[in-house]
Order: C-alpha cells, then sequence, then structure tokens
C-alpha cells in the first residue's frame, strides 16, 4: 500500500521543536520514556487477554528488548504490548495523546532556554526520541490484528503512515542516532541508565548486543519487593513513571496489609501542584492491580476526590481478576480498602505535620484547597482533617492551626472568627476587621473557594463555633466586659454605648434615601477607621459565597445587605451635627448613596451606576476647591 504523508497537530510541533533545541539538556531520558511506553503497553494487553485470550494466542511472557546496532547506528526498542493500528499511531504519536506531553505544554514559559531545560526533568513521552535521533522508525500490529503498520519521521512537522509487514504483535521502535548520540549504543551506558530509571519495570528488559541477550533489570513489580531493598530514587523512579510526573513524591506510603483484606499500596503525595487539580471531573490517579496485573486506572471508588491529588497504585490479592470495571464501583473489597487508605493517609499527614512544619506548610499551601472539601463531603474524618488543617489569620505571617487559634482566643471570646475573600491582601484591607484588630481578636483568612462551602457544614472546633466576621450578630460586649476587668482603659470607650439621638435619626434618614437598595442601615462595633461597611444579615449568605454562587451563574439575584455605619468618623458626626439645619436633607441623600458606594468598592463590589458615582465625587471636590 502507498504512503501516506500526515502533519503533527500544532501542539506537538511546539513540543519538537523545543526537543530539537535542547542541546545541553539530560538526552538520556530518552529511554526511561520508550520503556515506560512499551510497559504500559504490556500492561494493557494483559488486562485485555482476562476476557479475551485469543489476544496471546501467540504467547504471554511480556519483555521488552533493546538492540545496539553499531555498523548502521541504530537503537531498537521492541516490546510485545498491546501494539498500534494505523488510527492509534495516528492519534497516539500524531497528536498530545495524554498526560506526560501535554502537561510539558502548560509549564512552558516561553523563554526557550528554560524550556529546553524542563525536558531534562519532564521529558516529553514518545516525542524525546527526538533529542538523539534523526529519524525515527515506529513499526506496530496490534494484537488481535493481522497487518501491521510503519510510522516514520524526522521530527520536523510531518510523519508517514504506510502497511508493512510484521510478523508479531506488538511495537518496535528503531532510532536512527544522530553523530553526537552514539554514547546509546554502548552497553554500559544502557545498563547505566535502565538501572538508574527502569529498574521497578516489572517486565524483564533484554539488552541484545548482538553477541549475547541480557535481561539487565530486577523484572519484579517494585511495590512487591520488601521496603528495604528498594532505595528512595528507585520510590522516586516508579513515581515518575506511574504518575507521568516529574518531581519527587513529597511523601512515600508503602504497605502491605494482611488479614482480612490482603493488597500492598504504594501511594505518593507529590511535591508541587499538578496542573489539572482544579477540573470538573475531580479523578484520581491511583491505578488499581490485582494479583500484579493492571485493572484501571479508573476506580473511582478507590479514592476520594478529595484526596484526587494522590498517585500510586493498590495492589489486591482478594479481587476478582475477572471483575468488570463496571462492577469494582459497587465492590464491598474496594470500599474497604479506601476507608484503610484514608485512614493511613490522613495518619500519615498528622504525623508529619507534627515532624517539620515547614514541610508540612508547603504541602498544605498544594492541596490544602483539596482536603478541606472533605471536610463536608466525609464527615467521618471531618476532625481529622481539621486538626491536621493550616490557616493564615491576622496574627503573624506564617500558617496556624485550629488549636493555635484556641489557644489564643481572646477571654469571653467563645467563637472562631473568620473572613473569606479573594486574596490575602484584599482580607486584610477589609474593613470588617478593624473592630476586631482593634480589640486584638484573631480572625482567620480564608482565600479558598472550599472555604465558603465546609465553614457553613462544621458545627464547631473544641466547641467553638465558627463565625463570619462579615456578619451581623456579632458580640464583642462579652470580650470587652472581660478585657475592662482586667485592663483598666476608661469605661466611656466602649463603643456598643446607646447611639445619640442625632445618630439615630440619621440612621433613619439614610435608611428612608436608600429604600430597597439595603436590608438594613445600623450602627457597627466593628468599625474603627471606615466610615461604613456592608455586611450579611445573620441568617443571609455570606458576602464572598454569593459573589462566587453569582460567578458561576449558580444564582442571579443579588442579596440586599446591611449597610453599617461608625458613628465616631468625623463624615458621619459631622452628617448628623448637621440635622435640623437648612439644606440638610438634600446633603444626607447625596451622602448616603455615596456611602453605600464606597462600603460597595471596599467589598469590591462594581458599582451598579458608576455615572452617579462620579457626578456626586465630582460635585463634592467642586465644593471642596477653592474657587
Ligand atoms: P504517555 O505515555 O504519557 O501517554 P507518550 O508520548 O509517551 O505519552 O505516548 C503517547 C501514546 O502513544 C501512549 O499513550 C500510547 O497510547 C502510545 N504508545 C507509545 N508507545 C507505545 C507502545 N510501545 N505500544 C503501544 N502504544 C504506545
Ligand atoms: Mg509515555
Amino acid at each position: 500500500m502507498s504512503e501516506e504523508t500526515l502533519s503533527f497537530e500544532t501542539e506537538v510541533g511546539r513540543i519538537l521543536q523545543i526537543v530539537a533545541n535542547s542541546l545541553y539538556s539530560n538526552k538520556e531520558i530518552f529511554l526511561r520514556e520508550l520503556i515506560s511506553n512499551a510497559s504500559d503497553a504490556c500492561d494493557r494487553l494483559r488486562y485485555a487477554s482476562i476476557t479475551d485470550q485469543e489476544l496471546v494466542s501467540d504467547g504471554s511472557d511480556y519483555k521488552v528488548t533493546i538492540t545496539a546496532h553499531q555498523e548502521s547506528r541504530t537503537l531498537s526498542i521492541e516490546d510485545n504490548g498491546i501494539g498500534m493500528n494505523r488510527e492509534a499511531l495516528i492519534a497516539d504519536l500524531g497528536t498530545i495523546a495524554r498526560s506526560g506531553s501535554s502537561s510539558f505544554l502548560e509549564q512552558l514559559s516561553g523563554d526557550q532556554k528554560k524550556d529546553v531545560a524542563l525536558i531534562g526533568q519532564f521529558g516529553v513521552g514518545f516525542y524525546s526520541v527526538f533529542m538523539v535521533s534523526e529519524k525515527v522508525e515506529v513499526v506496530s500490529r496490534k494484537a488481535g490484528e493481522s497487518s501491521g503498520w510503519q510510522w516514520k519521521s524526522d521530527g520536523a512537522g510531518e510523519f508517514t503512515i504506510s502497511e508493512t509487514e510484521k510478523d508479531s504483535r506488538g511495537t518496535k521502535i528503531t532510532l536512527f542516532l544522530k553523530e553526537d548520540a552514539k554514547e546509546f549504543l554502548e552497553q554500559s551506558r544502557l545498563k547505566q541508565i535502565v538501572t538508574t530509571y527502569s529498574d521497578h519495570i516489572s517486565l524483564p528488559i533484554e539488552l541484545n548486543t548482538g553477541e549475547e541477550v541480557e535481561v539487565i533489570n530486577k523484572g519484579s513489580a517494585l511495590w512487591s519487593r520488601p521496603r528495604n531493598e528498594i532505595t528512595n530514587d528507585q520510590y522516586t523512579e516508579f513515581y515518575r513513571h506511574i504518575s507521568h510526573a516529574f518531581d519527587e513524591p513529597w511523601m512515600t506510603l508503602h504497605w502491605r496489609a494482611e488479614g482480612v483484606m490482603e493488597y500492598t499500596g504504594l501511594i505518593f503525595v507529590p511535591n508541587s501542584r499538578p496542573y489539572d487539580l482544579f477540573t470538573a471531573e475531580r479523578t484520581h490517579r491511583v491505578k488499581l492491580y490485582v494479583k500484579r496485573v493492571y485493572i484501571t486506572d479508573k476506580c473511582e471508588e478507590l479514592v476520594p476526590g478529595w484526596l484526587r491529588f494522590l498517585r500510586g497504585l493498590i495492589d489486591s490479592e482478594d479481587i476478582p481478576l475477572n471483575v468488570s470495571r463496571e462492577l469494582l464501583q459497587t465492590n464491598p473489597l474496594v470500599s474497604r480498602i479506601r476507608k484503610a487508605l484514608i485512614s493511613r493517609v490522613l495518619a500519615e499527614l498528622e504525623k508529619k505535620a507534627e515532624e517539620d512544619t515547614e514541610s508540612f506548610d508547603g504541602f498544605w499551601l498544594n492541596f490544602g484547597a483539596v482536603i478541606k472539601e472533605g471536610i463536608y463531603e466525609d464527615p467521618e474524618n471531618r476532625d481529622k482533617i481539621l486538626k491536621i488543617a493550616r490557616f493564615r489569620s491576622t496574627k503573624g505571617e506564617g500558617l496556624c492551626t485550629l488549636d493555635e487559634y484556641v489557644s489564643r482566643m481572646k477571654e469571653g471570646q467563645d467563637s472562631i472568627y473568620y473572613i473569606t475573600g479573594d486574596s490575602d491582601e484584599a482580607l486584610t484591607r477589609s474593613p470588617q476587621l478593624e473592630g476586631f484588630r482593634s480589640r486584638e481578636i484573631e480572625v482567620l483568612l480564608l482565600t479558598d473557594p472550599v472555604d465558603d462551602f465546609w465553614l457553613p457544614a462544621v458545627g464547631d472546633w473544641q466547641g467553638k463555633d465558627f463565625k463570619s466576621a462579615t456578619r451581623g450578630g456579632t458580640d464583642f460586649s462579652e470580650i470587652e466586659k472581660k478585657d475592662s476587668d482586667t485592663n483598666s482603659k476608661s469605661p466611656g470607650e466602649n463603643i456598643s454605648d446607646e447611639p445619640s439621638a442625632e445618630i439615630s435619626s440619621l440612621i433613619s434618614m439614610i435608611k428612608l434615601e436608600l429604600g430597597d437598595a439595603v436590608k438594613d442601615v445600623r450602627i457597627s462595633s466593628r468599625l474603627t477607621e471606615s466610615p461604613v461597611c456592608l455586611i450579611a444579615d445573620e441568617g443571609d449568605i455570606d458576602i464572598n459565597l454569593e459573589r462566587i454562587l453569582r460567578q458561576n451563574q449558580q444564582i442571579q439575584e443579588q442579596v440586599t445587605r446591611v449597610l453599617e455605619i461608625n458613628p465616631k468618623h468625623p463624615v458621619i458626626t459631622s452628617l448628623s451635627g448637621a440635622i435640623g439645619e437648612k439644606g440638610t436633607g438634600d446633603r444626607i441623600s447625596e451622602a448616603a448613596w455615596l456611602l453605600l458606594d464606597q462600603a460597595r468598592i471596599l467589598e469590591g463590589e462594581p458599582l451598579p451606576d458608576p455615572a452617579a458615582f462620579s457626578r456626586r465625587i465630582s460635585v463634592l471636590m467642586e465644593a471642596s476647591l477653592p474657587t
């Protein structure tokens, strides 16, 4: 059959361009990538053959063979895995098929030097072959099919496909090495690379030098070996292989459960945030094996969404091998493993938190926002999650625990105060905190969208309930009473004194003027510097939560808020002082709207009528400028 020429997908083109420029990076990783793919291909066939024995009628001794030809300067990597037909070759090798290379693209900075350096850590899956090859030829036959296909490319934008003879299933990749990549034909160099990166692969890897064929890896599943026989480097390489990741694991958990249930777990927590952590699917990446056979990476039931950053595998001895992927979701063994896995991970995290606070804080900044979903999704583990949870607060730079917060609470304070919003900076500026600050009451600063969802779901921590600082019903009087018992503040300082008659009538006038634009106008005990702020009425939805829901189009209506007024602020006192003078009514009407707009701006809300705001400001400026 004739040869077809096709172009790489644009994204692949970008990768290839960077690869071609990677003069000094870690070229040897191409072999790790190819062996990793070969091993995946064997895993996939092994699973498919459980239900279709025919697929492996020509044998099920899976292996990878590396062959070096000095004369032709070619290196080939061959496997007897699932293989690729024409469609698969085009889709898998011509587009950004899967994880590996697409996350590389996510990280690209556009700065060529930096991007090239990234390849060393990342590998870009199959495409890394072009770091060392002038030309690459892939010949593959899919298990169960009769014709073979050849794919060829020099990595410069196009590839060709043609039908070809292949007498066994699987894939053979031949690299026509560049002049300066001859080292990859040397036996010792190849052995060293395999030992460094691929020793954990559970298939035998053979090296064929023409004279002899030698198995150069251990060939047993890494997780089935005893812990003390595995080095940290081997764990790291295995982690990179199984999770298509490039960093180091932050935490490695390897255990064997015996007794009622028999299984092995090898679970990693990454050191950095994967790029797809917050997609809607919330899928985890823990693979399920049964007796060393790879079953699926889509067993949703195995790991809860709030631990979706975990990587690694569970290998069960008890689940029947031929169970369908659908039935797995309801298998009671799976849910029992899930339970055990959650407990292990949480216990280990708690230990880490005690042993190395700084490192744990780093972990929390990466994944805390995900774990916090568990607070409302998994009531059983709520307290354990709250125990390890870390928070920023108005006291100090670092992160604190709830216990630390509680131990610092003021006498008479019986709630844990928090404020939610987009960023720490915006939160620390918010007027609602003024009263807390002046009374030295600590407030937790929460900036993850999830915070608005778990807080209403959690009753209390050690008997202290959680209270939003942006809500009505905050009563400082208990704390102040206790405070004035111990401090010798002058009694007149207390802001919660009865308002004067002038202030009361000012409030009525503002309320009348603003009408439906606000729910109420009240005297504030939380403001010390700003004249006004908006708060959510007791029982109303929190301001930040409303914002999130509106951004996501989950609600349309805007909830009206309570405008709180600082009776000590000069603007307010002079307004109230002028009541009764001629023309004051109009001035107060204008001021009422300006005050409301000011509160909206402080809250980060858009103004419903910016033109009116601007007109009022101009009038004010004119009046105050010398004529
Ligand atoms: P990744 O391994 O992260 O998916 P790669 O670029 O390494 O990305 O490989 C792309 C795809 O090509 C694989 O997902 C797989 O479907 C296919 N592939 C690569 N090598 C082989 C192989 N030896 N046998 C079968 N399929 C393969
Ligand atoms: Mg790969």
